[in-house]
């Protein structure tokens, strides 16, 4: 039989009930109140009271939002109220308050209506939820889908715009590439088309490299090489590289080098001439008469910076003001009378590339242009002074070895001068061994230097010993000496030790100068001597035309020329005497990379020069070739130009 229950176990057992309702509600998750249809607040959570400073549940009842939140938040939070009684609907609504750390944060409420026992609202329960971490995470996603969108339009517009471009240069070579092929076409006509051809693929190459340049720079992969370097020779041989082109037009081509700005500074030396060709080049472009200047002016100076502007000014066509600032995007190329008569001068991306170009070296580059009269696009950099800790052989230290001769007990003197150079002390009696064994290391010296005041030899005796060994590399023969006692030697490259210890500045640039020179000397008198002997030449190369027109180029230059696809034969060919090895990287049995260090590590295969033809641009592959043991690395397409200083550089006709 069921047990009855007495009133006192009901009220206890309700009771009971209630208290553990009371903590489940208090337990909630999230803000859970609810308020009378007057708005007074009934009963909360724990949660709530905490945020709301209030020291238990209990102590929200009575109280309405005005006392709690403020009068303006206040406002806000009981907006919905009047809408959830009326309508007797659920609503659902993002608003702003705070966390328990007092900090903003934003929740998201809902809120039922109450219903008493005869199913009439008698007030409203709200649930709210911290949604601050969502909201963030939401927003960073929006942005980023937004930074997307945009990328994803302009790579669209970019391609579309390449496609364009790239069409016009290639459609001129297969036109007249078909036009060619007409039977009994006159000689005249054919040298016509060919040089179109020419024209049509250098073009394509510039825009190409252009382009690879542009997104260089767009992908923030451009690294900058700061380094000491001469301004104002800097200026003179990109003019130098544009004489032509002004001469052909008759126009002043001139520098303004104001005497208080300094020659020397550090910056990087591949942009600012990349800068100044792409600047005077357009300025001769679109001058037909009169003249190009390039000013460099000294606008502010402080202990360790200079601040210069260089402006390089025409009197040429000039550009609408309403089109000033547009000449910086990409492509844009002005319309009508400002169009160059040829299609095939410009690619329009080469403002915007100094624009980018004139940002990584800290300036912002500015035009100002009259048409009919001409244009002025200048820019002012902060460049850094040269110091004279700056180093101006740093180009030059991790690729020229230098071996100096010195009394042993002297050794320690120079040996600052040389910090961060590829150097090696030697005595006068194992100089001439060192040289030697270097040479068949197939690590030669590039520069010997001696001191004047060795004790047991003579300088230019040494050197005759070493010059009287044909089969050495010849190194550039240096003689240092203090300024006081300088005998200059007749043979020798003079270099001065400096008066003050610590103006290793003024000594490195000596050694640079001198080296330059020696470079200059040396290539002009190999370019004479090199007929001498025919270069027995192994080309390794897959692709059938590239051996048509290197062979052709090859043969043209005088070298005799073998040919194989693969690695393989390559390295069984080599036994037969080759005086140099042209090698492409992607090769279908063995990497080009794999056959380098193959033949470098075994000594039994003859140790030739090694030159690789790639069709990769990027400098680290550039070095990875330098390392795996190449003597150098060319960029296709390549010119007959190119191969012959290849070959006067690294084929020894002895
Ligand atoms: P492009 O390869 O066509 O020269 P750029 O980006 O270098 O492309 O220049 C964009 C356009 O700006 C040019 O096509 C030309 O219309 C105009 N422009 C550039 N430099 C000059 C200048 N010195 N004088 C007149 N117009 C210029």
């Amino acid at each position: 039989m069921k047990k009855k229950h007495s009133k006192d176990d009901i009220i206890k057992e309700l009771q009971s009930e209630v208290e553990s309702l009371r903590t489940i509600i208090s337990m909630m998750p999230g803000n859970v109140y609810w308020k009378d249809i007057k708005g007074f607040y009934l009963g909360c959570n724990s949660n709530l009271s905490d945020i709301l400073n209030l020291p238990t549940p209990l102590d929200i009842i009575g109280k309405k939002d005005e006392d709690l939140l403020g009068e303006e938040l206040a406002q806000k939070a009981s907006l919905i109220d009047p809408i959830v009684i009326h309508t007797q609907q659920e609503q659902c609504i993002e608003e702003t308050g705070f966390d328990t750390n007092g900090i903003s944060a934003t929740y998201l409420t809902r809120k039922t209506p109450l219903y008493n026992s005869k199913g009439k609202v008698k007030g409203i329960l709200g649930v709210s939820f911290d949604i601050t971490e969502r909201k963030i995470i939401e927003e960073k996603l929006r942005v980023a889908k937004q930074k997307a969108e945009a990328a994803n339009r302009a790579k669209s517009k970019f391609l579309a715009m390449i496609s364009h471009e790239l069409r016009t240069p290639l459609a001129g070579i297969l036109g007249f590439a078909e036009l060619i092929k007409q039977p009994r076409l006159e000689i005249e006509k054919q040298h016509e088309y060919i040089k179109h051809i020419a024209d049509s693929g250098t073009y394509l190459l510039s825009l190409i490299n252009s382009l690879l340049n542009y997104n260089k720079l767009e992908t923030k992969k451009f690294e900058l090489t700061l380094l000491p370097l001469n301004l104002k020779e800097l200026i003179k041989s990109s003019m130098t590289m544009l004489t032509v082109s002004a001469q052909n037009k008759n126009l002043k081509l001139s520098l303004a080098y104001e005497k208080n700005a300094p020659e020397l500074i550090i910056s990087d030396s591949r942009i600012l001439h990349q800068i100044l060709i792409n600047l005077i080049g357009n300025a001769i472009k679109f001058t037909h008469k009169g003249f190009i200047t390039i000013t460099i002016k000294c606008i502010s100076s402080t202990a360790d910076k200079i601040k210069l502007q260089i402006s390089i000014e025409d009197s040429g066509i000039g550009i609408p003001v309403h089109e000033q600032k547009s000449i910086f995007k990409q492509f844009y190329q002005l319309g009508s009378v400002y169009t160059r008569k040829t299609s095939l001068t410009g690619t329009g991306l080469g403002l915007a590339i100094v624009k980018k170009l004139v940002k990584i070296i800290g300036g912002d580059i500015k035009v100002k242009s009259t048409p009919g009269k001409g244009s002025v696009f200048y820019f002012a950099v902060n460049f850094k002074k040269v110091s004279p800790s700056s180093n101006p052989w740093l180009p030059y230290a991790a690729r020229v070895r230098i071996l100096i001769v010195q009394d042993i007990h002297k050794k320690n003197n120079l040996h600052s001068l040389f910090s961060n150079t590829l150097h090696e002390f030697t005595t006068s009696k194992d100089s001439l061994n060192t040289l030697i064994a270097a040479h068949q290391d197939m690590q030669p010296f590039d520069i010997i230097i001696i001191d004047s005041k060795l004790k047991e030899t003579d300088p230019s005796e040494l050197l005759k010993k070493i010059q009287n060994q044909s089969e050495l590399y010849q190194p550039m023969p240096a003689l240092i000496d203090s300024p006081q006692s300088s005998q200059c030697k007749k043979n020798f490259c003079n270099l001065m030790l400096p008066l003050v210890k610590t103006d290793y500045f003024n000594f490195q640039n000596q050694l640079k100068n001198a080296w330059e020179k020696w470079q200059k000397n040396t290539k002009l008198l190999k370019t004479k001597t090199s007929k001498s002997k025919n270069p027995h030449v192994l080309l390794v190369e897959d692709n059938t035309l590239i051996q048509i027109i290197h062979k052709h180029m090859l043969e043209d230059l005088g070298c005799t020329v073998d040919i194989t696809e693969s690695a393989t034969r390559a390295l069984e060919m080599l036994a037969n005497n080759y005086d140099m090895l042209f090698v492409d990287i992607g090769l279908p049995d063995i990497a080009g990379f794999e056959l380098i260090k193959t033949i470098r590590s075994h000594k039994a295969i003859p140790q030739i020069p090694i030159i690789v033809l790639t069709g990769y641009s990027e400098e680290d592959e550039r070095q990875r070739c330098l390392r795996a043991g190449a003597n150098d690395v060319s960029v296709k397409p390549i010119s007959k130009q190119t191969l012959e200083n290849l070959i006067n550089r690294h084929f020894k006709s002895s």
